[in-house]
């Protein structure tokens, strides 16, 4: 551990450039913010599609030639297309996507560690720190930008989180933060019916209950909320792209990222068709670390895996101008998202350590 904890603090002092871009026009805000995180979703499939050497590896995709006629095409635009058609049906058209770094548009952690609580502690914090190395059960201690907006003039009772993963209460500090959290297999108390059975799947019917709830589990139980409860701020946490990756699972992973992609859609189709959320709610998307970049060690990801701390950030939204994939040379940190998840409400967040300034929108 003292180790890696030399190598993650190496690779944080190096993460730490200025960042570029800082000023080229301001945020809007917008009355309601959605962020979704895909768990350890790479760069390369967002903007490249499907890797044609993981692909076409029988250990990863054992039938690789239905894998293929479902989101294979020999070139880029096609290919990624076919796989998240939402990110570049939608947002490659109305929003922003960031971190396509063949143009030289990156988006890193600042944490060197690249794994899962350093790095939604990252998001939601606006600081990296040391000391959160692991992803064990421990509880936070650093305001997050949830519980600050949680407390603010008109966002009490108003923001949620719906996590697949279930470290996620410690990661936002459940017992003081004054948000809704809703994680793992947690039932969801709630007089709805259809809440009632999603419940009851989730308890009666799933059998292999992991710390990763199913997402679809967990998108439907947000849907369900967002239409009882009508939140401003609401956090989706989807897990398992993650999952799927380190069980070495190539085919799995494509599917897992076309669902979200496809849950994604059905959010903003239920914004842009309900009346409050319409035309004045954006979405924040993004992952909280990268993997591997070779066909070797795509599955895997932490501080001595390269390409661990390559990330990316899509964001859509009324007041975001549709410039669809950002091809400038910029440098963007993962850090700089709890600013900007400030800002995107009209809100400046305020904590007691050093945090990172918004991300520049273009
Ligand atoms: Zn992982």
């Amino acid at each position: 551990m003292t180790c890696i904890l030399f190598f993650a603090a190496i690779q944080e002092i190096s993460n730490q450039g200025t960042p570029t871009k800082q000023s080229t026009t301001a945020i809007t805000p917008t009355g309601n913010l959605f962020i979704i995180t895909i768990d350890g979703f790479r760069w390369q499939e967002i903007f490249n599609g499907a890797d044609s050497s993981i692909i076409n590896d029988a250990r990863y995709c054992p039938d690789s030639e239905t894998m293929k006629m479902m989101y294979w095409s020999s070139d880029v635009e096609g290919r990624r297309k076919k796989l998240l058609p939402f990110f570049w049906n939608v947002i490659g058209e109305r929003g922003q996507l960031y971190g396509n770094r063949r143009l030289n548009n990156k988006m890193n952690t600042a944490n060197g560690f690249s794994i899962s609580y350093p790095g939604y502690n990252e998001i939601f914090s606006g600081a990296t720190d040391l000391s959160i190395a692991t992803n064990s059960r421990y509880t936070n201690s650093h305001i997050n930008v949830l519980e600050y907006l949680a407390n603010r003039d008109g966002f009490q009772g108003k923001v949620a989180a719906f996590t697949s993963w279930d470290v996620f209460p410690y990661i936002l500090n459940k017992s003081k933060s004054h948000i809704v959290i809703n994680s793992g297999y947690e039932k969801m108390e709630s007089c709805s019916s259809t809440q009632e059975l999603i419940s009851e799947v989730q308890e009666k019917h799933m059998l292999n209950k992991t710390e990763t709830r199913h997402d679809e589990l967990t998108f439907l139980t947000a849907i369900e909320y967002l239409r009882s409860s009508a939140p401003k701020v609401l956090y989706l946490a989807l897990g398992e792209t993650d999952e799927a990756a380190h069980d070495g699972r190539y085919d799995t992973y494509l599917e897992k990222a076309s669902e979200a992609d496809r849950m994604l859609a059905r959010l903003w189709h239920f914004v842009q068709t309900t009346k409050g959320y319409k035309d004045n709610t954006t979405f924040v998307i993004t992952t909280d670390h990268g993997r591997g970049n070779r066909r070797g060690n795509w599955m895997q990801h932490g501080t001595f895996i390269t390409g661990s701390s390559q990330t990316w950030m899509g964001v859509i939204g009324p007041n975001i101008e549709p410039l669809g994939e950002v091809k400038d040379e910029q440098q963007i940190y993962q850090k700089q998202l709890a600013q900007t998840i400030a800002a995107l409400v009209g809100e400046t967040f305020i904590s007691d350590r050093k945090i990172a300034p918004a991300i520049a929108l273009q």
